[in-house]
C-alpha cells in the first residue's frame, strides 16, 4: 500500500484562512504550480525560500507515493517595473541598459537561476514552461475573457473588467482585500489612465514604440499582461482545475488574485483548490533590499564574500537552516544563525551515515525502546502531514539522532524487532534524504573535490611533459567518464568542467 493512503495531510490554504486536509482532484495523480523567477537578474534568496519551500512539498507528497506533475514557470516577458501595468518590461530594460538583446537577457538569468537550485539540491519540475512560447494560448485566453463579456479594448489594449466580474464572483477572496479601498488606493495613480475603471488589470497592453518585445494579436503589436501567463500555463499543462498553486505571499496580490478572476472568466470553475503562500526572509532583522546594500546573493554565501558573513556556507547547511524554520514564518538570515546550523546539520549527517555503517543484531526485544522509536518514527509524518512542518519534523529526527548515537555506543542496532529497525533506517534517510533533499556529498567538501581535480590534472601535465600520453589520456578519459571535462588551452593550462 502507498504511504499516502495511511499518512493524511492537512494544507494552509490561504483561500480559506485554515488548515484543510488535503483530496487531490484526480488521486494519485496531483498538480502543483509555483510561479517561478522573472530573469532579468540573479536570483536573490528570498526568492530561493519559495523555491525551497514547494521542492520540499513536492518532494514530500511524492514521497507519500503521489504521481505529482510540478510545473514552475519561467518569466521572460510582460512583468512591469513596479508589478504594474505602466511602465517598462524588466526585462527590455536590463536589456537596453546592458545592450544584449532580451533573450541573452533571459538566458543568463536562466542558466543562473538553474545552477542556484542545483546546488541547493532542488528537484527539476516536471514542466519549466516560458511566457514567450505559449504568446498564442494567451492570445486565446484572452479572446475567451473578451467573448464572455469581462474584458474591453481601449487603443489596442485589453482590460479585465473587475467590476463586472465582481457582480457574480468575489474579486478579493484570498487578499482579503475590498473593491472600494483598492479603487481609493488607485485612484490618484491612474488618473491618466485609460482604463474604465482604475481597478481593472491588463490582459494585452499595445508596445509603445520602444518597446522591444512585442507580438502580433487581434488588437495590435503588443505583449500580454504579467498575470496571464500563469493562467494559461497552468491549465495548459494541469487543467483548468487542480490542486496546488504556491508562490510567495508578495504574490498574493495582485497576481494571485488576477490568477483566480482570469482561470474563472474562461474556465468557469475556480483554478485553484489549495492556495500556498511561503513567507518572507529578512537578514539581521531587515527586509533584504539592493538599495540599503542589505542584500546577500547565494553565490556570496557559498563563496563567503559578502562583508555581512564570517564565512562560506555550504548549500545543504543553508537549505537545512531554511528547514528548520515553517514555511509560513519569516526567517531571519545572519552568520550567527547559519553558524548554529551548521553543527546542527554535520550532526545530522553523521548521525545518516553511522545508521547505514551500522548492523542490526536480533536479540531480546526491549519493549519501551521498541515502543518510542516507531513512535518517534510515526511523528515525522504526523508533523509533516501538519501543513509540511519542518521544524518539528527536525526535532524529531534529532530524538532518533539520540538513539542512533547509543547504538553506535553499542557497536550494533540491537534491543529491537527488526521491522523497527527497517522502520528506522527507512524513516530517518526518507526524511532527511528524499523530503528535506539534505545531501551527504556537499557538506563542505567542495574544496576537497577541487584539490584533488587541481592534483589530476598536475599529474596529468607531468605525464604529458615525460611524453607518456598512455597516463595522461587515461586521466583525461577516465575523468570524462566521470563527468568532469578537461579543457586544454593554447597557452598550456588546463581548466576543469563538472558536469
Ligand atoms: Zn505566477
Amino acid at each position: 500500500m502507498t504511504k499516502f493512503e495511511d499518512n493524511n495531510v492537512f494544507i494552509y490554504n490561504t483561500l480559506k484562512a485554515k488548515k484543510e486536509e488535503f483530496h487531490p482532484v484526480n488521486s494519485p495523480n496531483v498538480g502543483l504550480y509555483v510561479c517561478g523567477p522573472t530573469v532579468y537578474s540573479n536570483v536573490h534568496l528570498g526568492n530561493c525560500r519559495t523555491f525551497l519551500t514547494f521542492d520540499m512539498v513536492y518532494r514530500y507528497l511524492s514521497h507519500l507515493g503521489y504521481k505529482v506533475r510540478y510545473v514552475r514557470n519561467i518569466t521572460d516577458a510582460g512583468h512591469l517595473e513596479n508589478d504594474a501595468d505602466e511602465g517598462e518590461d524588466k526585462i527590455a530594460k536590463k536589456a537596453r541598459i546592458e545592450q544584449l538583446e532580451p533573450m541573452e537577457i533571459v538566458q543568463r538569468y536562466t542558466v543562473d537561476f538553474h545552477n542556484v537550485m542545483k546546488k541547493f539540491n532542488a528537484c527539476v519540475p516536471s514542466i519549466e514552461p516560458t511566457a514567450t512560447g505559449h504568446i498564442l494560448e494567451q492570445i486565446e485566453m484572452i479572446q475567451t475573457i473578451l467573448d464572455k463579456g469581462l474584458a474591453y479594448e481601449v487603443n489596442g489594449s485589453v482590460y479585465f473588467d473587475v467590476k463586472k466580474y465582481a457582480e457574480t464572483n468575489d474579486y478579493g477572496e484570498l487578499s482579503g482585500r475590498k473593491i472600494e479601498e483598492l479603487r481609493e488606493g488607485s485612484r490618484e495613480l491612474d488618473g491618466q489612465s485609460e482604463k474604465r475603471d482604475a481597478i481593472d488589470f491588463a490582459l494585452w497592453k499595445k508596445a509603445s514604440e520602444n518597446h522591444i518585445m512585442r507580438w502580433s494579436s487581434p488588437w495590435s503589436v503588443g505583449f500580454p499582461g504579467w498575470h496571464l501567463e500563469c493562467s494559461v500555463m497552468s491549465s495548459k499543462y494541469l487543467g483548468s482545475q487542480f490542486d496546488i498553486h504556491g508562490g510567495g505571499m508578495d504574490l498574493k496580490f495582485p497576481h494571485h488574485e488576477c490568477e483566480i478572476a482570469q482561470g474563472q472568466a474562461s474556465h468557469g470553475v475556480k483554478p485553484v483548490n489549495y492556495w500556498m503562500h511561503g513567507n518572507m526572509l529578512t537578514l539581521n532583522g531587515k527586509r533584504m533590499s539592493k538599495s540599503t546594500g542589505n542584500t546577500l546573493l547565494p553565490h556570496e554565501l557559498f563563496s563567503g564574500e559578502n562583508e555581512l558573513l564570517d564565512k562560506a556556507y555550504s548549500p545543504m547547511v543553508v537549505r537545512f537552516f531554511m528547514m528548520q524554520a515553517h514555511y509560513r514564518s519569516t526567517l531571519d538570515f545572519s552568520s550567527e544563525a547559519l553558524s548554529a546550523s551548521e553543527k546542527g546539520f554535520q550532526k545530522l549527517m553523521t548521525a545518516l551515515k553511522t545508521l547505514g555503517q551500522l548492523k542490526y543484531k536480533k536479540t531480546e526485544v526491549d519493549p519501551t525502546l521498541n515502543q518510542e522509536i516507531e513512535a518517534l518514527c510515526a511523528q515525522c509524518y504526523q508533523f509533516m502531514g501538519d501543513d509540511f512542518n519542518t521544524p518539528r519534523t527536525i526535532a524529531t529526527l534529532f530524538d532518533l539522532v539520540g538513539k542512533i548515537n547509543a547504538f553506535e555506543k553499542e557497536g550494533e542496532i540491537s534491543k529491537i524487532a527488526e521491522e523497527t529497525n527497517d522502520l528506522l533506517n527507512s524513516t530517518f534517510s526518507g526524511m532527511v534524504v528524499d523530503v528535506l533533499g539534505l545531501n551527504v556529498e556537499e557538506t563542505g567538501n567542495e574544496g576537497l573535490l577541487d584539490e584533488t581535480l587541481q592534483m589530476l590534472v598536475n599529474i596529468r601535465q607531468e605525464a604529458k611533459q615525460h611524453k607518456n600520453f598512455a597516463l595522461s589520456d587515461k586521466i583525461r578519459d577516465e575523468l570524462s567518464a566521470a563527468g568532469v571535462q578537461l579543457k586544454d588551452s593554447r597557452d598550456g593550462t588546463t581548466e576543469y568542467i563538472i558536469n
